[in-house]
């Protein structure tokens, strides 16, 4: 028997914890945080936005187009849209938006359903669904079937230069979809998912998908539920934390100190416990549990090093989404540099933006080694910022002044002035809290003036920001503080680290 909540299993219900399904049938009263809630907004806009896209009518009379629109996504009343969705389809249209399909284990909300086959009697449909991933990248030897978005089901798909990447709750989504229509007799076998580039949609073979998804809904078949919580990194954000963290303590699970997989190997020994692991004495992962327990956020592991410069510059970048990097943000002798632009991304002003930061940036350097001085900036983990240099580079280089190559931001990434300052601070400590710049600052005494202004915040404040009334003025401002704080983090962990991180104790041999 499957557990019911909200009456069906929904894809979303197959990733990650599964005790999640577990606290939702026994407290069905505790509502969604901010966090899910505003996530469902940011899906909420992404598909509204595709929506707008998807094809209103045909341009030939030879090419059919009957469109229905069954309403939005999730729908108030999944049933009856589910019994509406089988009428749209026994009429023939060549696109069903709003779809649903429900049976007594599932229901999956499908974003449009495009008719394949000339003719309404031997059609058949290809599910589409909008994710809030990035769901192919461009790609030099790839290709992958696609289509504008706009011309769904009026134009066949071409060869394009894109490698799809897998998303597991995607796959569930299209299987879902597909399998309700296969019941029907009615499955093209082909799937569609539009990713955060809304304009392209690409074409997936759904029947890959079948075997993961028979696993998943095995998964939360009642008996195959979990008794108790494991603490994993979804917790987080989970609206059920407050329920299950008593629970974890109650049992000193070792997940609260290792969670996830990473406790595996412990178990295989048969330990179970924080304190078991304690006792096992087993070098640093015992010593790491121990400092756990009593609060020690970090033990470096004997003398430290940090490379320092003459000129040094902090920077830190801030990204939407797949979109684009709108804010450069350096500082430099006590002063913050914010090169930021709040129009549309992936237009000029994010290209004229970039070459103004890689402008001032390499000015900096070139007065440096001019003047005889050594030269490094600084950035705490610098995937991102690595990524939208190169990214940047690629798009932009070779329209606008000032936009450097992709060998130039090679050259620099590559060069020893470009520092990750995580890679230093993974090279002299540990710490069972994780080493991220919200962990380790605050050991170097800094505190974010912004308080607890996450990443995902930054996502959401970003969305308002690019409006021109009060609260895009306030998110502006937040951002702003946000970056100028993380610059003078990474500043601050790197003075303490060259003053030998003071207080920090050591690892014993
Ligand atoms: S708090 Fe963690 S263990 Fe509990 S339901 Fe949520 S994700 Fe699962």
């Amino acid at each position: 028997m499957l557990i019911r909540v909200e009456n069906q299993v929904r894809a979303s219900d197959l990733v990650g914890c599964r005790y999640r399904l577990v606290q939702r049938h026994t407290h069905p009263e505790v509502p969604r945080t901010e966090a899910a809630q505003a996530r469902a907004d940011r899906y909420d806009a992404a598909r509204s936005a595709v929506w707008e896209n998807f094809p209103r009518k045909s341009d030939s009379r030879r090419i059919p187009f009957r469109r229905i629109d069954l309403g939005p996504i999730p729908a108030e009343d999944p049933w009856l849209r589910s019994l509406e969705t089988l009428e749209a389809l026994a009429t023939g249209a060549t696109h069903i938006t709003g779809a649903v399909f429900a049976n007594e284990k599932w229901l999956v909300g499908v974003d449009m359903l495009v008719r394949e086959g000339a003719s309404a009697s031997n059609g058949s449909y290809t599910p589409v669904m909008v994710s809030t991933h990035r769901v192919a990248r461009k790609h030099d030897k790839a290709k992958t079937l696609g289509v504008p978005t706009h011309r769904l089901g009026l134009s066949e798909p071409l060869e394009l230069g894109y490698k799809p990447r897998h998303h597991v709750l995607d796959g569930y989504h299209l299987a879902m979809a597909a399998r309700a229509l296969d019941d029907l007799g009615l499955n093209s076998g082909r799937g569609v998912l539009i990713g955060q580039d809304r304009n392209l949609a690409f074409y997936t073979d759904t029947a890959t998908y079948q075997p993961a998804l028979d696993a998943a809904l095995d998964a939360v078949e009642l008996e195959n539920l979990p008794t108790q919580p494991r603490r994993v990194k979804e917790c987080a954000s989970c609206r059920f934390w407050p329920l299950c963290k008593p629970e974890l303590e109650a049992m000193d699970e070792i997940s609260l100190f290792l969670p996830g997989d990473r406790a595996r190997p412990y178990r295989e020994r048969g330990i179970e416990t924080v304190q078991g692991l304690i006792d096992a004495s087993l070098g640093t992962p015992s010593q790491l549990a121990a400092a756990w327990r009593d609060g020690t956020v970090l033990l470096a592991h004997g003398d430290i090093t940090v490379p320092r410069a003459d000129v040094e510059i902090d920077v830190d970048m801030e990204a939407y989404m797949d979109q684009g990097a709108y804010l450069w943000g350096a500082w430099m002798d006590g002063t913050y540099y914010d090169f930021v632009t709040w129009e549309m991304l992936g237009s000029k002003a994010e290209a004229r933006n970039f070459a103004e930061f890689w402008t001032w940036l390499m000015e900096q350097r070139d007065n440096a080694h001019a003047a005889g001085k050594t030269f490094a900036a600084y950035c705490y983990s610098a995937h991102g910022e690595n990524h939208w240099m190169r990214m940047s580079a690629q798009r932009f280089h070779a329209h606008t002044p000032g936009v450097p190559s992709v060998e130039e931001v090679d050259a620099f990434i590559n060069s020893g002035e470009w520092v990750d300052m995580f890679a230093h601070v993974k090279a002299n400590f540990v710490g069972p809290f994780g080493l991220s710049l919200k962990t380790v600052a605050p050991q170097a005494g800094f505190h974010w003036e912004q308080g607890d202004f996450d990443g995902e915040e930054s996502v959401n404040a970003r969305r308002v920001a690019i409006g021109t009334d009060a609260a895009a003025l306030t998110a502006r401002e937040m951002l702003l503080t946000y970056n100028a704080d993380d610059v003078q983090a990474t500043l601050a962990v790197r003075e303490w680290m060259s003053d030998n991180a003071p207080n920090t104790p050591r690892l014993s041999a």
